[in-house]
């Protein structure tokens, strides 16, 4: 039986394998764009973003494995140390 994150996504690529977790990676991230846009159009509610963004996030943590946990962390951290500089350049401007 498994249980935890780590443990289910592993299991998930075990048993369908990389193509298909790739494949299923591109259809959520889709599911999620088009919900997405229905709920900034008004048309779609909370709980149904929650859902298709459930779906991204279990699905990326597969798609991690494949990848490689580790490059995953390091894009994290690049990506949120560019994050915090549009934040700085944001907040700088705002006080003009
Ligand atoms: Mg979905």
């Amino acid at each position: 039986m498994v249980g935890t994150t780590w443990e289910i996504s592993e299991e998930n690529r075990k048993l369908f394998g990389d193509d298909y977790l790739v494949l299923k990676a591109v259809e959520e991230c889709a599911e999620l764009a088009k919900e997405l846009m229905h709920f900034r159009d008004g048309k779609s509610q909370r709980w149904e973003v929650a859902e298709e963004l459930a779906d991204v996030l279990i699905i990326a943590n597969s798609i991690a494995r494949i990848v490689g946990p580790d490059e995953v962390m390091k894009a994290i951290r690049l990506k949120e140390g560019k994050l915090l500089k549009r934040i700085a350049k944001k907040k700088k401007e705002v006080k003009k």
